[in-house]
């Protein structure tokens, strides 16, 4: 018989951490705290299996499961003394979800299971505290209901608001026990008058519900959507955990919060945390009343008590527990815990979500307090979370004019680090829409899951209420947006349609606002966004280093990651400027420099054109000559800025109606050029019209038609270096075809352009020569890559090119079905954003296996835009590439990607 059902705590402690996969993230440590004698109230875990059982049943629990969890319930009323549904004294219990990697708020959770009109009563009894149960019931029946029976939390908060209004009471706390009793009457009659039957009665009946909701809501819509971009499998399923209750909202001398042991936002090795007097868990993280803080120091000036002071010797217990902990699990835990009469239980701990920010430190500090080494920390480090230590923040002499131009609205808490601003959205369809003409804020009172995908589209996140571990923070956190949240001063006003602080009143759907996160600061109008320190050291040189704290987290990183890693990152640039950039970011040569954007610039455009557009050789020749100058001139430039790295080359790649003009004016200027009619020239573009043009006339095939260019473009490479040279500096060229598919294509095109090279040197009296090599982009030079390597120096792999051919998938037009590829679950990715590793991958290898068995060591890397995906990297670096190549912003990502391929392989 498969075992379904683990227990924890109490004298039977059947799970550990080390069982994550069956039991998920939630179950495994709280039996794994249970084993370190951590007060954990006893449960046990109904395992991820059985979600996958449940959903093939048709969504029916499994009888031999049924019959587990009575078992373990029966062991529970024993170890407590006390019985589900027992009138006089009930066990109570909560249902748990709990998925492998923790998916916060996204699933659902009912609290204080068993009570029905007779166990409340016994409840009151047991504990002289009627308010206690009566509050604990109206909780129970309106999670029960939202959860289990779809009738939505909102009808109760309703008669909840009327009560107060009535009464004039403004908190939870402040309503009696007989109000409450009268609300659970109310709240049953809304749930009799909705569904036509009554709310159930029994307790098991409840708790087999309950059970069936948490494994739905592994399926809701929100989940869902945190799985896509967790890249989470949709096959895990959740695990759910039935735990004996305890109650923070039994009196003053209890409560409840949630903790982290270092500040999830900057990743400050301090103790952080935020707690609520006489509350249930949920009304922490549901922002509804503002929590106080854990500690003193965070408490500072802001007169709120914090447990620190409220409660020495509970506060005590648990931050000895919470460091114990963290030792423990040898990472920054995310800890719940609850106060039932000065008596601490921990109901959950896990990694906790940090910004990029933190977990760099956090991972900076753990090896400098010897808790794990240099290693797991590069390990640990999310390559794609470097872009936010290179995010632009904003800038401060302008902060400064907004602030004593009075434009600064309020000051909330710093919850989600870095600067956005944006066109004010209400909700989260608001957001979306917007989002389709610029940038957007998302202000809301407090967010909830359901505004997920608004949070996604939105540039950064506001809200009026909660704390620090409210929804809107953890969620943007975790999506690395800046985030500002408990701006109570502001008044959000949706029917009006306005942002209100003081006399500035701003409008939604019209106004800017921006915010920055990391300050808490709330500004009218737009800001304009500054370069991160790591670009003020590195690239614009207006910042000493040694001043710049975040700028020596990032240079440690990547000082480790250049410790471990093998493969080169390079980078792909077309001009000095770029290339200085990415060099400074620690790229190692250029991977793909572009020459046709060389062509654009300026007064050449209309050399080019000529030469496009001319009637024979000798007049593209004519125009050649006045293109070469300006080429020579681009590639001394880069040749300079990376002072002897390598330089990979690529000759004319796209089709040459790219860059003939199709507007009239464009077209006039021609004519004069040329010497010609305007009707000529139009006739002569539209000679150039092809039907599907990137399978048509471009890459090695133009040099093939039209060999005076690419001799023209080796002849530009090659004096740029001699030139260079001569000055002292090293250049080190690779010339390579684009889209062969041929061995002969790269015969053809290689014999013209060492016949240039060799009448160069003899008009020099030099020895100039480079590797010659081509893209792999085409399936056909992939299959037949042993023959086209003996015409090769080395290969670089086009990967977007080689993704469109290889799957027949146009780039340009691909939006249009691509993402319901990725939603109905053809393809787990976007392939051209992450490499398809089974079918392009393959090709990929086949080419790199058949060069090489040509030519050992041939020179293999990767100029597509895969090269800077972290998931891509780590399989090149399988393949056995010897570099890969991204744009500049990318590169310190695909080096801690390629450090990281290096220490897994291990
Ligand atoms: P989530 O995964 O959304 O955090 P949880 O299962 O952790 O959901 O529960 C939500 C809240 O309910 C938490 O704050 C938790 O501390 C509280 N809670 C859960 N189980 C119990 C329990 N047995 N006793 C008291 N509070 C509980
Ligand atoms: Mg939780
Ligand atoms: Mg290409």
């Amino acid at each position: 018989m498969t075992k379904h059902v683990y227990s924890f705590g109490g004298d039977r402690n059947e799970g550990s951490a080390s069982m994550r996969n069956l039991l998920g993230g939630k179950g495994c440590n709280l039996a794994e705290m249970a084993s370190l004698n951590i007060p954990v109230p006893p449960g046990f875990t109904v395992t991820t299996d059985v979600c996958t059982l449940y959903n093939q049943a048709g969504k029916q629990l499994p009888t031999d499961v049924i019959e587990q969890i009575k078992e373990a319930l029966k062991w529970l009323e024993g170890t407590r003394g006390k019985k589900l549904g027992d009138a006089a004294n009930p066990l109570l219990v909560s249902v748990r979800s709990g998925a492998r990697d923790s998916m916060p708020g996204m699933m659902d959770t009912v609290l204080n299971l068993g009570l029905n009109d007779q166990t409340v009563e016994g409840l009151a009894k047991a504990s002289g505290n009627p308010r206690f149960a009566y509050d604990s019931y109206r909780r129970f029946i309106m999670m029960y209901s939202d959860v289990v029976m779809d009738v939505h939390k909102d009808h109760f908060e309703e008669k909840i608001e009327e009560l107060k209004a009535k009464t004039g009471k403004k908190l939870d706390t402040e309503i009696t026990a007989e109000e409450w009793k009268e609300l659970c009457g109310e709240f049953k009659k809304i749930v009799k008058a909705k569904l036509g039957k009554d709310f159930p009665q029994d307790p098991w009946e409840q708790l087999l519900g309950a059970v069936c909701a948490v494994f739905n809501s592994w399926d809701t819509e929100r989940a869902i959507i945190y799985r896509r971009m967790n890249r989470i499998p949709d096959e895990w399923g959740t695990a759910v955990n039935v735990q004996t209750m305890v109650f923070g909202n039994m009196g003053d001398d209890c409560g409840t919060g949630v903790a982290f042991t270092r500040d999830p936002g900057t990743g400050e090795p301090y103790f952080f945390g935020e707690y609520l007097i006489n509350a249930q868990g949920e009304d922490v993280v549901a922002g509804i009343r503002t929590p106080q803080p854990i500690t003193k120091y965070q408490a500072a000036d802001s007169g709120l008590k914090s447990l620190e002071e409220a409660m020495p010797e509970v506060f005590k217990t648990l931050l000895d527990t919470c460091n114990r902990l963290e030792k423990h699990f040898k990472n920054m835990q995310d800890l719940e815990f609850t106060i039932e009469q000065r008596q601490l239980y921990m109901l959950q701990t896990r990694n906790g979500k940090r910004t990029a920010l933190a977990g760099i430190r956090i991972a900076i500090d753990m090896v400098k307090e010897g808790l794990i080494d240099e290693q797991e920390a590069l390990k640990r480090i999310n390559p794609d979370d470097l872009t936010q230590l290179l995010a632009p923040i904003f800038d401060v002499k302008e902060k400064a004019a907004f602030k004593k131009a009075g434009k600064m609205m309020a000051k909330g808490l710093p919850a989600g680090p870095g600067a956005a601003a944006g066109i004010i959205a209400l909700s989260a369809e608001e957001a979306e829409q917007l989002s389709a003409k610029g940038p957007v804020v998302l202000v809301r009172t407090e967010t909830s899951p359901e505004d997920l995908a608004g949070m996604v589209a939105a540039q950064g996140i506001l809200t009026a209420r909660g704390g620090m571990t409210s929804h809107a923070a953890v969620v943007a956190r975790g999506m690395g947006k800046p985030c500002v949240c408990g701006a109570s001063n502001l008044v959000i006003d949706t029917v009006k349609r306005t942002v209100t602080a003081g006399d500035i009143v701003l409008k939604a759907g019209v106004d800017n606002i921006s915010i920055d996160g990391s300050a808490g600061e709330i500004y009218a109008g737009k800001l304009s966004a500054f370069p991160s320190e790591v670009n003020q050291v590195l690239v614009d040189k207006s910042l000493d280093g040694s001043k710049s704290e975040t700028y020596q987290r990032f240079a440690t990183i990547m000082g480790w990651a250049n410790k471990y890693r093998t493969m080169k990152v390079r980078t792909n640039a077309d001009t000095p400027k770029d290339a200085g950039v990415a060099v400074a970011f620690g790229a190692e040569g250029v991977g793909l420099c572009r020459t046709e954007h060389m062509f654009f610039e300026g007064e050449r455009i209309l050399a080019v054109r000529e030469m496009i557009l001319s009637k024979d050789v000798e007049g593209r020749k004519t125009a050649l000559a006045k293109v070469l100058p300006m080429q020579r001139k681009d590639f001394e430039g880069i040749f300079e800025a990376m002072n002897g790295m390598p330089v990979n080359i690529r000759l004319i790649d796209p089709p040459l109606h790219e860059f003939v003009p199709h507007d009239e004016k464009g077209q006039a200027d021609m004519a004069k050029v040329l010497g010609v009619s305007v009707e000529e020239v139009k006739h002569r573009v539209e000679k150039l019209h092809e039907f599907n043009p990137m399978m048509g006339h471009r890459g090695c095939r133009l040099g093939i038609t039209y060999p005076e260019i690419i001799r023209m473009q080796m002849r530009a490479i090659a004096e740029a270096a001699i030139n260079v040279e001569k000055k002292g500096i090293k250049a080190h060229p690779e010339v390579m075809v684009p889209l062969v598919g041929h061995v002969k294509e790269l015969a053809f095109t290689k014999a013209e352009m060492l016949a240039e090279v060799a009448a160069i040197n003899k008009e020099q009296g030099a020895n100039f020569s480079c590797p010659i090599g081509t893209m792999i982009e085409i399936p056909r030079a992939a299959i037949t890559a042993d023959q086209v390597a003996t015409e090769a120096d080395y290969f670089s792999f086009g990967t977007n090119d080689l993704t469109q051919m290889g799957f027949g998938f146009s780039r340009d037009d691909s939006g249009s079905f691509l993402p319901e590829y990725v939603s109905k679950k053809i393809l787990e990715d976007d392939p051209f954003q992450s490499l398809d590793q089974q079918g392009i991958g393959e090709l990929v290898k086949i080419a790199a296996t058949k060069g090489r068995s040509v030519k050992p060591d041939l020179k293999l890397g990767v100029c597509g835009e895969h090269g800077g995906d972290p998931r891509s990297v780590k399989f090149f670096y399988k393949v056995g590439l010897n570099y890969v190549s991204c744009s500049p912003f990318r590169v310190p990502i695909a080096i801690v990607a390629a450090a990281q391929a290096s220490l897994e392989a291990k």
